[in-house]
């Protein structure tokens, strides 16, 4: 491509509201164009990148069997009411009617779609297992759509779907799956964790987040230094804990007036705060309603809010007002589980047995000590509802967990028969008797990925293209356009690359010198070959975009010297 002709707007100014590097550089450098909120264009230099980003996708998904297929991106309402799944989305799904009044959603995802092209189709255990993936625009009317390509509103994902009939045949194609998006990921350049991943409310083993390793991800993930284990901060376990001197007490209660922070109980008490019982109050929204529900954990411990929506099957969690305790007959500060009429609670399971606890006695200013939490473990709900710290044991090995953050750019799923259940797809199995569909999703955020790249790669003067995914591997500088041998060379160059399938760019462009560098900089081409001053002494230089080094070349091996490197 020659730039003269190119649409490559690149500016100085950065969008306002732009404090990623993607965001920002992607912006600038003539990538992206923002239409509205979560909106984007793309422009030539992003749909190349784009292209070869679904290359590879493509090349890595022929190679585990999946097909390729595109489903409409309106869909019928009706699936969703099918699957049950129309008011669990919310106000991600955006909804709207035709002219004969019916109801359709925008795909923020395919799962619906993908069953009902599959059942009746597919009848027998004979043609299973299948994979079939599409690439292609997704919308979700995401509350805080941001940071650019990471987290738009219109975006584009890579989905797929497996069908199974046996379990094990799930289990090994999840395994393929995973090894293709590692594979996908690997030759992108990409520096990444694979996580185990929180399964929502569909709950089950299987699920995996790919994570792209950068500080500005918008997940923290849990990973030790000594194992493979990784989670998202929302999944992960811990390994037993150090468990500090136990304050040894007789059940008691005691007045603990001022008393109604841990760090006060502790110190009021002289324990350490694993003996104290936390409550964390949350109004919990579920389908149909909303309800305050306590949380009870060691003082030692918080809150992780994704546990607790899955402990209690709730839709989102939000703050309470100490009005709405009040009118329940909670006393803030001294809230505790026993005898605990009043609300909805849920226990962490680490509290199961726990014995040697103070906790609140449901009245202003007592609390109960030597409390033995056994006497209710038949009777109250426990749930793994506590967040992993930092420095916590593995729970796979004695190493010790630490904290990075990571970009999702890839979920991996078993969704078992859940879809295939609710919208009754079956086959027929080898005694002809009728079962739902085994089912495995795999998605992967395409354009997601795009500033994914760039959030690993990049310095001050902008992008930095990893091989697989540089728009144009090399850019063509003619120096001063009106120097003939410059030119001259400069096309020649362009000529015999173009000839040998390489991505060029030629800068024909009659700019200055520092103004076109600057430029290449920004859009982050992995080579530039400067022809310039140096040519009359036979030379030319190579540009390392990534190093910043220049190399100088006689001018009749640069050829040879460019496709070596290439
Ligand atoms: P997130 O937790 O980031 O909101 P998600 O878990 O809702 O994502 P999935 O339903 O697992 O997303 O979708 C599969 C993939 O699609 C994600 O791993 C991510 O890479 C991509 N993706 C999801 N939402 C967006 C978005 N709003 N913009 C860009 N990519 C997205
Ligand atoms: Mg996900």
């Amino acid at each position: 491509m020659r730039r003269s002709r190119a649409f490559i707007p690149t500016t100085k100014e950065a969008p306002s509201d732009a404090v990623l590097a993607s965001h920002i550089y992607l912006s600038r450098a003539g990538f992206i164009h923002q239409v509205a909120s979560g909106l984007y264009s793309y422009m030539p230099l992003a749909k190349r990148v784009i292209k070869k980003i679904e290359n590879i996708i493509n090349e890595e998904m022929a190679k585990v069997g999946a097909e390729e297929v595109e489903l409409s991106f309106v869909t019928p309402a009706s699936l969703w009411q099918e699957s049950g799944r129309i008011d669990k989305f919310g106000k991600e799904l955006l909804r709207f009617k035709d002219r004969k009044e019916n109801l359709f959603v925008l795909g923020p995802t395919h799962e619906e779609m993908m069953v009902d092209l599959v059942r009746n189709r597919i009848t027998s255990y004979k043609q299973l297992p299948i994979n079939l993936y599409q690439i292609k625009t997704k919308f979700r009317d995401e509350a805080r759509p941001r940071f650019g390509l990471m987290r738009g509103r219109e975006f584009i994902m890579k989905d797929g779907y497996s069908f199974h009939a046996y379990e094990e045949d799930l289990d090994r194609e999840f395994s393929a799956m995973e090894r293709a998006y590692k594979r996908i990921l690997t030759r992108l350049g990409l520096d990444f964790r694979v996580v185990e991943a929180d399964s929502g409310a569909i709950g089950g083993s299987g699920s995996k987040e790919l994570m792209v390793l950068a500080n500005s991800g918008e997940d923290t993930i849990a990973v030790c230094d000594k194992c493979e284990y990784g989670a998202n901060i929302e999944a992960a376990t811990r390994g037993a804990v150090e468990i500090p001197e136990a304050p040894e007490a007789l059940f008691n209660k005691f007045q603990t007036s001022e008393t109604s922070s841990i760090e006060d109980l502790a110190e009021f008490f002289k324990i350490d705060p694993y003996y104290t019982v936390k409550c964390v109050a949350k109004k919990l929204v579920f389908e149909e309603d909303s309800e305050v529900v306590l949380f009870f954990l060691r003082g030692s411990d918080n809150l992780q809010e994704v546990k607790a929506l899955n402990a209690t099957g709730a839709l989102e969690i939000t703050d309470v007002t100490a009005q709405e305790l009040e009118e329940l007959g909670l006393e803030t500060g001294y809230i505790g589980p026993l005898d605990q009429d009043r609300a909805k609670h849920v226990i962490d399971s680490d509290l199961k047995n726990a014995t040697n606890m103070v906790c609140g006695a449901n009245e202003k200013d007592y609390h109960f000590v030597g409390v033995d939490l056994s006497i209710i473990s038949e009777v109250a709900y426990f749930a793994d509802i506590s967040e992993v710290h930092e420095g916590d044991s593995c729970p796979h090995c004695d190493g010790k967990l630490s904290f990075t953050k990571g970009i999702e750019v890839g979920h991996i799923f078993k969704l078992g028969t859940t879809y295939s259940e609710a919208l009754k797809a079956e086959f027929l199995d080898e005694n002809g008797k009728a079962k739902p569909f085994i089912m495995g999703t795999y998605g992967m955020g395409v354009s997601r990925l795009v500033a994914a790249v760039i959030e690993q790669h990049h310095d001050d003067s902008g992008c930095i293209w990893t091989k697989e995914t540089a728009p144009y591997m090399v850019n063509i500088m003619i120096s001063n356009i009106k120097e003939v041998t410059q030119v001259e060379l400069g096309e020649a160059l362009y000529t015999r690359l173009i000839e040998s399938g390489v991505e060029t760019m030629l800068d024909d462009r009659k700019e200055r010198f520092g103004f076109k560098m600057k430029d290449a900089e920004l859009i982050g081409f992995p080579y530039t070959i400067i022809i310039g001053k140096e040519l009359v002494n036979g030379n030319v230089q190579i540009f390392d975009r990534k190093t910043k080094e220049k190399i100088s070349v006689d001018k009749n091996e640069i050829y040879e010297k460019i496709m070596e490197l290439l």
